[in-house]
């Protein structure tokens, strides 16, 4: 007999809060994870789902408040997959990615010594995102709708406005509604593959106010192209780049791999700590930059740099960390997957008068074997990975050429303390800083100094 049954509502007291953000229920023994429920409250909870080790359930009733609950002050908030947290107080949000790389490292990795310092949030955070990725669909009634996707699942919610993109890229959504509306331009269907404008997607120099929209669609040209440039450019005068992204793929991939410039600049510019960069469509490019200046900061400070350094940035994007620490570096090798990335980067270091580095496309793994065959000996290595990680190879060759520091940037814990655990016989994690890129959300960005030891 299950110690739960579907469709019933228990009360029961939160023990405890999962990364994901869902609230910890034990019944005799048995979890069950209710969202938006906080640890410490007293809830009344409907089970929704009843596995074999665990359950899910929906919060009716808030019984006992947490002292940290907050009221949420956007109004998609219950619907809308893009915030899990703001239900919780935002100093208490920076506890809880704290506590998370705690119970990954200290617990789960058994590596108690390391110094884990508090989260670095922000004074204001909200309107962060530098960057809007917005699909385009259509409503029952068959008018347009932009928004986000519905929590697990690919259903747009119509919105006015989100509470964490940068305000501005708010009224260009609301105004290229309209323009998509008026010109009759049809909104990509996902499961039929047909239809022409999938996303609308913005990029903003923090610094500088460059504004790149990108219309991501489902052909090779965008109908009414001359009016929409030019209605575009009369309303919001910071448009300084228009482009199409062709994209006929039928994958989730927001960006298709080519692109063409209607308007304006291949690229936007903006600045990070007095440095000067082109950032251009397919590139990535933080998207938080107040917070990204600290994390870059602490990886600088981590990379204990006196000028006679030779290092080695993987993963290096248009070479933000790179040319963060070219001036206290003898020489800086840069290496990343994106050619145009890559390109970016030269033009960055130039721009910048760098002339003491040397940025290679390819993937991290291989170019950094090709260093390692060329002589090439760092003494400090950064690594800013994706999500997945370091490639195991990639780990390897590193203990190989072992470098005096690592200074590893991540925004996913668990692989970077997989790939940490596999340093572990010649390197040391010495300590650790979470910054947080991603207000609201469960995301968690780390910066980790390790040091050798053999
Ligand atoms: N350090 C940069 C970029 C970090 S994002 C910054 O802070 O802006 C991670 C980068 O890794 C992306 O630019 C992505 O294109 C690149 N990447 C993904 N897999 C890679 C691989 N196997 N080798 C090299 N670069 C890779």
């Amino acid at each position: 007999m299950a110690v739960v049954e579907k469709n019933q509502i228990y009360e029961g007291r939160v023990v405890d809060l999962t990364h994901e953000g869902h609230g910890v229920i034990k019944r005799e023994r048995y979890p069950i994870f209710v969202p938006q429920a906080l640890t410490d409250e007293i809830i009344r909870y409907k089970v929704i789902k009843v596995n074999k080790k665990f359950g899910f359930g929906k919060l009716v009733e808030v019984i006992k408040e947490s002292e940290h609950r907050a009221v949420p002050p956007c109004e998609y908030y219950q619907k809308c997959g893009g915030c899990q947290l703001q239900h919780l107080s935002y100093h208490a949000q920076l506890d809880m990615k704290r506590e998370q790389v705690v119970n990954l490292f200290h617990r789960k990795g058994k590596m108690t010594d390391v110094k884990i310092h508090q989260t670095i949030g922000m004074a204001d955070p909200w309107h962060y995102r530098n960057k809007t990725q917005i699909p385009v669909g259509k409503t029952k009634e068959d008018d347009i709708k932009m928004g986000f996707y519905r929590q697990r699942s690919h259903d747009i919610i119509d919105m006015e406005t989100c509470l964490i993109q940068d305000d501005r890229q708010n009224e260009v959504m609301r105004y290229i509604k309209k323009l998509i509306h008026d010109y009759r331009i049809e909104p990509y269907n996902e499961q039929q593959h047909r239809g022409l404008l999938r996303h609308i997607v913005m990029r903003k120099g923090y610094y500088t106010d460059d504004l790149m929209i990108i219309f991501v669609i489902n052909g090779k040209t965008l109908p009414y192209a001359s009016e929409i440039i030019q209605s575009l450019t009369q309303t919001f005068s910071e448009i300084s780049s228009i482009k199409i992204n062709c994209h006929r793929e039928k994958t989730n991939v927001i960006m298709g791999a080519t692109s063409y410039t209607l308007y304006g600049k291949d690229y936007i510019e903006d600045t990070l700590n007095d440095i000067c960069f082109e950032i251009s469509d397919l590139s990535f490019y933080q998207i938080n930059v107040t917070q990204t200046q600290k994390l870059y900061n602490i990886a600088v400070n981590y990379a204990q740099l006196t000028g006679s350094e030779i290092v080695l940035d993987a993963y290096c994007g248009i070479g933000t960390i790179a040319l963060a620490m070219a001036s206290q570096a003898n020489h800086v090798y840069g290496v990343e997957v994106v050619p145009e990335a890559i390109e970016d980067a030269k033009r960055n270091a130039l721009r910048n008068g760098y002339a003491n580095t040397t940025f290679v496309a390819g993937t991290a793994e291989q170019v950094i074997l090709d260093w390692q065959r060329q002589g090439i000996q760092p003494d400090v290595v950064t690594v800013d990975p994706p999500r997945k990680g370091c490639d195991i190879t990639f780990i390897e060759t590193l203990k190989e050429l072992a470098p005096e520091r690592i200074v590893y940037v991540s925004c996913n814990p668990s692989t970077q303390l997989r790939d940490i655990q596999l340093l572990e016989d010649d390197y040391q994690l010495i300590e650790m800083t979470p910054v947080d890129m991603f207000p609201h959300t469960t995301h968690v960005e780390t910066v980790a100094l390790i040091q050798r030891v053999k």
